[in-house]
């Protein structure tokens, strides 16, 4: 029998207000053991990091908090307890760095870039007392070897830039487990990295919490990601806790309707989908903090919602024992039936018909940086060589065709988008949509071939002028893009375009600032269309946005491409967005074309190596799968090798 392990933590009606009535967390209530991991998951402004502020007593700016986070002494003992929320300051920051350390998600924030790697582990294990000092430097290899760094002596002596961003976020973990916490938060810690460097930290993190006896709470927008490294699950709605309960069972049968639906909104790469399959969404966006609706605050949202809902809050009650707790009054009808399909029409998209023209080819497009140049060194000449980004891509894209490109950061899929738009001028090679040549610079290209391909940034909040208005946002596109017309047509334009967008016209007098990120990516598509493009270029879209939202806006481009005959090629890291929505994918690796093909055989063994180490990096949204763990060593070198450009990664490279 598992021996019982000692209870750590205890959050009991944790509330957290800030000033203008912003209730941030409601009676959030929890227990956690050692050496236990409960994933905390939901949307943004669900109320994750105030939660893990509250759990260590950092929360700035609050106006005022009520309840109790408790930590239990070294091994779950009464004596050493700490109040986190009622303690002074002296004493937090006594327990900060010892017994509870935090890893956020951006590892640059938290390394100092004067202080080596091993100066500053060893700074945290200095923290526990009596260490000689080469105590103090056995224990600081000792950690950098416990979160896997290759060569931990010479790792040590590096500063922080010299490192990956997935080394450097090692080093974090490093620093934070060298006081041996008895509570260790991981607040969204894959966050920013690529898709390759997140599986291996992910596996850094499910290989520890073996072997390290703290309670760990981690953090994320990311079902999958709590799926492979969680034991329970706590979902987060509008600052509630709407369900908690062991991980295997919340994903075979989710009690709250909130969690049913994140699960469902979740493209699956291990299965087929493709563009005629819609995703299913949550309908709406999460409350602002300061409106709580009154009765179940899910109510606007939820498919279940009948009368008692809006006149009663539910409380978080038993679903199957003690272990599993959900807040709903229909959890029965919820786990029976599950979350329900869109009852939106179903796009069909089947791609380009047979002997269709291509609205857009790329022939032997390449881009090099740099020239040759030699120069002259201690040693004699030094002869540099130009740095390929994209080398001999050709491709043609059909009408009403998606083109997904796929590879890690650095692999040259945003200069060949670059190139593409003439935002870049390729070094070699040609440009045409259907019969007409494009110049390769952007302000060499006709006004009627230029409003034909329109691009969408992965970031709205950069690409929309916070000062405008949506209607004027939008309206300005028409004016520039289309005929110029009359006032009020142009304005009747503008509304049509919202309503494509799943906007009312309502939105008009909207700035920015007043939007969800998935509101503001509508708005930027409606922007998009209003030159009545062929080709959309799509550049990872959909990258910063919630899971919910990026389930609407994927369901979107497929409509519109239904609708419309819209082209895209369409960016991404994301190998289940790339699955779902493309009809045909391109595999980049080092600005080479790796593998292409329709999206079912690229998809289908036998695999190309990269394609298959892409594919099983990304986490499976279901603990009951066990993937083939294939990770792929360092990160993409910077200069190409001889050879082929995967062989210094690849795991099937022969002779080696
Ligand atoms: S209580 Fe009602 S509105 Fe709230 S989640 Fe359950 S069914 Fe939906």
């Amino acid at each position: 029998m598992e021996p019982k392990r000692a209870l750590q933590v205890q959050v009991r009606n944790l509330s957290l207000r800030y000033p203008g009535g912003v209730q941030a967390l409601r009676d959030v209530s929890f227990e956690l053991y050692a050496g236990e991991a409960l994933g905390i998951v939901g949307e943004s402004g669900c109320g994750k990091s105030s939660l893990a502020g509250a759990l260590v007593g950092d929360i700035p700016g609050a106006e005022e908090v009520t309840g109790q986070v408790v930590l239990r002494g070294p091994g779950g003992s009464e004596e050493g307890a700490v109040d986190m929320l009622g303690a002074t300051r002296a004493v937090r920051r006594e327990i900060w760095g010892k017994r509870v350390a935090t890893v956020y998600q951006d590892p640059r924030a938290s390394l100092n870039p004067s202080y080596t790697i091993g100066d500053q582990i060893a700074e945290a294990v200095q923290r526990r007392p009596n260490l000689a000092p080469q105590g103090v430097r056995e224990r600081t290899l000792d950690l950098l070897r416990q979160v896997r760094i290759a060569a931990p002596e010479t790792t040590a002596l590096r500063y922080p830039h010299q490192l990956s961003g997935g080394q450097q976020q090692r080093a974090v973990i490093a620093m934070a487990l060298a006081a041996n916490p008895d509570l260790l938060i991981l607040d969204e810690p894959t966050t920013g990295l690529d898709v390759t460097t997140e599986a291996r930290i992910l596996d850094l993190v499910d290989e520890l919490r073996c072997e390290v006896n703290a309670s760990i709470v981690f953090i994320t927008h990311n079902l999958a990601v709590i799926a492979q490294v969680a034991d329970r699950i706590g979902v987060m709605y509008a600052g509630e806790l709407v369900e908690i309960g062991d991980v295997e069972r919340v994903f075979a049968a989710p009690a709250a309707p909130y969690t049913a639906g994140l699960l469902s909104c979740i493209p699956r790469v291990d299965r087929g989908s493709g563009p005629s399959r819609r995703l299913r969404t949550i309908p709406g966006a999460v409350p602002s903090p300061g409106e709580r609706p009154r009765g179940c605050v899910f109510m606007s949202r939820c498919p279940f919602a009948q009368e008692r809902c809006g006149a009663e809050s539910p409380d978080l009650l038993p679903v199957e024992g003690v272990e599993h707790l959900a807040r709903c009054f229909r959890v029965d009808e919820v786990r029976r039936v599950g979350w329900p399909q869109d009852r939106q029409r179903r796009h069909e998209s089947s791609g380009p018909a047979e002997g269709d023209e291509p609205v857009l080819i790329g022939r032997g497009i390449s881009k090099r940086y740099g020239r040759v140049a030699r120069k002259y060194a201690l040693f004699g000449p030094v002869t540099q060589r130009p740095v390929p980004a994209v080398s001999d891509i050709s491709f043609t894209l059909g009408k009403g065709e998606t083109l997904g490109i796929v590879g890690e950061s650095g692999c040259g899929k945003s200069t060949l988008l670059s190139c593409v738009a003439g935002l870049v001028r390729p070094t070699e090679g040609t440009l045409a949509m259907g019969a007409n040549a494009l110049a390769p610079a952007v302000r060499e290209r006709s006004p009627a071939l230029l409003h034909r391909m329109q691009m969408v940034f992965q970031n709205p909040d950069l690409s929309l002028n916070p000062r405008h208005t949506v209607g004027r946002i939008v309206d300005r596109a028409v004016q520039v893009l289309e005929e110029p017309s009359d006032r009020r047509k142009r304005r009747a334009r503008v509304a049509d375009l919202l309503n494509r967008v799943g906007l009312g016209d309502h939105y008009w007098d909207r700035h920015p600032s007043e939007l969800s990120g998935g509101e503001k990516q509508r708005v930027a598509i409606a922007r998009a269309l209003a030159g009545h493009p062929d080709v959309v270029l799509a550049d990872e879209v959909t990258s910063a946005l919630d899971v919910s939202v990026r389930a609407e806006i994927l369901n979107l481009l497929c409509d519109l491409q239904a609708e419309e005959g819209i082209s895209y090629l369409f960016i991404s890291h994301d190998m289940s967005a790339i699955r779902h929505v493309s009809h045909r994918v391109m595999v980049l690796y080092l600005g080479m074309v790796m593998e292409k093909g329709p999206v079912e055989e690229v998809f289908r063994p036998p695999f190309h190596p990269y394609t298959e180490a892409l594919m099983s990096a990304i986490p499976a949204p279901d603990p009951t799968v066990t993937t083939r763990r294939i990770r792929l060593d360092g990160e993409v070198p910077g200069t190409r090798p001889t050879g082929c450009p995967f062989h210094t990664r690849c795991p099937r490279c022969v002779g080696r």
